[in-house]
């Protein structure tokens, strides 16, 4: 485990008892298969958008979720963490400075992978817990969309 994940663990010292920092930690930024990202998952591959891959380590950021034969890939955002631009959720109200430097660097940890993966020619989404939640189907046609359009030749240059 790196060791940046072990403060999460003890520095937030907002009224949470042990089991609620612990349950607010696993669906953190990094948390692999988190409920939004679930959700995706099953509605990509009820919609025949399959042949994805899973936090594959050989790109930046890892995505949450990609398509390497059409150079796609997705990040499913937890909105608390990435700070969402749509739902804006609150600042926690203790220790503002932690959270703030925290979610800072976050933001600039993910835009870093964006630019890193936009540079080798991939196109990336973001997509928000809260817009899933929110507007599963529209999400689902973004990744259609998306998917469908890169032409064939770069699936054949990228396979
Ligand atoms: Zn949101």
């Amino acid at each position: 485990m790196p060791k940046h994940k072990k403060k999460y663990a003890v520095a937030p010292s907002a009224p949470l008892t042990a089991q609620e920092r612990v349950s607010r930690y696993m669906r953190g930024n990094k948390g692999k298969h988190t409920q939004p990202e679930l959700l995706l998952r099953r509605a990509l591959w009820q919609n025949g958008l399959r042949g994805y891959r899973l936090h594959w380590k050989q790109l930046p950021g890892k995505p949450d979720v990609c398509y390497p034969g059409r150079r796609l890939a997705i990040f499913v955002h937890g909105c608390f963490w990435h700070r969402c631009p749509h739902c804006q959720p609150a600042l926690p109200k203790t220790n503002v400075e932690f959270w703030t430097e925290k979610f800072t660097r976050n933001q600039q940890r993910d835009r870093q992978h964006r630019e890193k993966l936009k540079a080798a020619g991939w196109q990336v989404l973001v997509i928000w817990a809260c817009q899933l939640q929110q507007d599963l189907e529209g999400c689902l046609l973004t990744v259609k969309a998306l998917h469908a359009g890169v032409p064939e030749s770069y699936w054949l240059e990228a396979a």
